[in-house]
């Protein structure tokens, strides 16, 4: 196949660009805006291979994407390109409206135009997948306040009742993907993930913020008690899990993506301070820099995704255990500071503006 990714430039987007290079024989259209979050380090790995293509353009600007389409004549379409810092959404919200809203209704016009156009053969096999989070189905019941029976975990049926800015763009973003499917028959995926950690994610994010404070002797910043459990996924597992979807999942169908790793903010923030304590010993262990900080305003108690769908029906699982994925995520920090001095030095923003002009 032919995959346009938009996206592909950020975390996840070139995790899945990475593995579908080194591990299968797609080519790739990596559509990406180059935003903050964007960085073409991430897929440095993939870019010589005859198989990748690059394309700086914005999912809101109809006629480059028109562009892009008549080009390169995708077979599917991976849809990563979103605004994805919860922080962020609170203090600007506008940017996730516009990115994760009208981007995606832009760019759901322009696919819905470029696939009615396809021939018959090319039309049946065409997909539209949408990678979404789980946090558009709001918070669960925590187990501190939950004193009888199971405890609930996210399904592909569960209402959604999203609480921040952020979630709210995504879960928009969503319901316009099915209204597409639905109205104009548009062949769909929606997968709803979890949490994701692993190499190259951007250096504000929970675990690479905890890392590298850890590591230059700053307080780690813990919000409020530290008590809010996420479900954790290593990056790859998840570009593996999409993969899966867009070459057999069921057109019109929803995948929830999680990775059977509950954890409370602080274990995970404790967990990774050990690791350090192991792979780079200072005088004081590195928990005694842990600081707990205001919490952010209507912060989700609990995620927990109930993945059962697509482990029976496509026989994707997690093949990291969250103790395995965090230690190769600690080394890869490690070993990988030029990455992220480059961003926070602000050198790679300057190559950016130098190579396509002002952002
Ligand atoms: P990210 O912020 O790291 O990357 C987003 C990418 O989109 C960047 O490369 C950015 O330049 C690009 N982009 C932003 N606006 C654009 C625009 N208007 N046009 C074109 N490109 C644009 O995000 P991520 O963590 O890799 O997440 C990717 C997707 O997965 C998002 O849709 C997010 O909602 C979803 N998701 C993320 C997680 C997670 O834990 N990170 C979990 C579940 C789902």
């Amino acid at each position: 196949m032919k995959i346009l990714i938009t996206g592909g430039a950020g975390f996840i987007g070139s995790a899945l660009i990475r593995y579908l290079i080194a591990e299968t024989n797609h080519e790739v259209i990596n559509l990406d805006k180059l935003t903050y979050a964007g960085n073409l380090a991430s897929v440095e790995e993939a870019a010589s291979s005859p198989r990748y293509c690059f394309e700086k353009a914005d999912i809101c600007n109809r006629p480059e994407l028109e562009r892009v389409f008549q080009t390169h004549q995708p077979d599917a379409v991976m849809h990563l390109a979103a605004e994805s810092h919860v922080d962020r959404s609170i203090d600007g919200p506008s940017a996730f409206i516009e990115t994760n809203i009208i981007g995606t209704y832009t760019l759901l016009d322009v696919v819905k135009s470029y696939w009615q156009a396809l021939p018959l053969e090319r039309k049946e096999g065409f997909r539209f997948h949408h990678i979404s989070t789980d946090e558009v189905y709001g918070d669960l019941p925590h187990p501190s306040e939950h004193r009888q029976g199971k405890l609930p975990m996210f399904t592909e049926k569960t209402a959604y009742k999203p609480s921040s800015p952020y979630s709210a763009s995504k879960a928009s973003s969503d319901h316009l993907v099915t209204a597409w499917a639905r109205t104009y028959g548009l062949p769909t995926l929606i997968t709803n993930c979890s949490n994701n950690y692993g190499p190259y994610h951007f250096p504000e994010k929970l675990i690479p913020l905890v890392i590298l404070n850890a590591i230059n002797g700053k307080p780690i910043p813990v919000y409020g008690l530290g008590d809010q459990i996420r479900d954790w996924l290593y990056v790859k597992d998840h570009a593996r899990a999409l993969l899966t979807v867009v070459e057999s999942g069921k057109a019109g169908e929803t995948y929830n993506i999680g990775g059977h790793n509950e954890k409370t903010n602080l274990d995970v923030v404790e967990t990774i301070c050990d690791l350090l304590d192991t792979l780079r010993p200072q005088s004081t262990p590195y928990r005694e820099q842990i600081t707990f900080v205001k919490d952010r305003p209507g912060h989700d108690r609990r995620y927990a995704i109930d993945a059962s769908k697509i482990e029976k029906e496509l026989g994707w699982r997690p093949q990291e255990t969250f103790q395995s994925g965090i230690e190769k995520t600690v080394r890869w920090y490690l070993n990988n500071q030029e990455w992220v001095e480059a961003i926070q030095s602000g050198e790679y923003r300057q190559w950016v503006e130098k190579q396509y002009g002002e952002q």
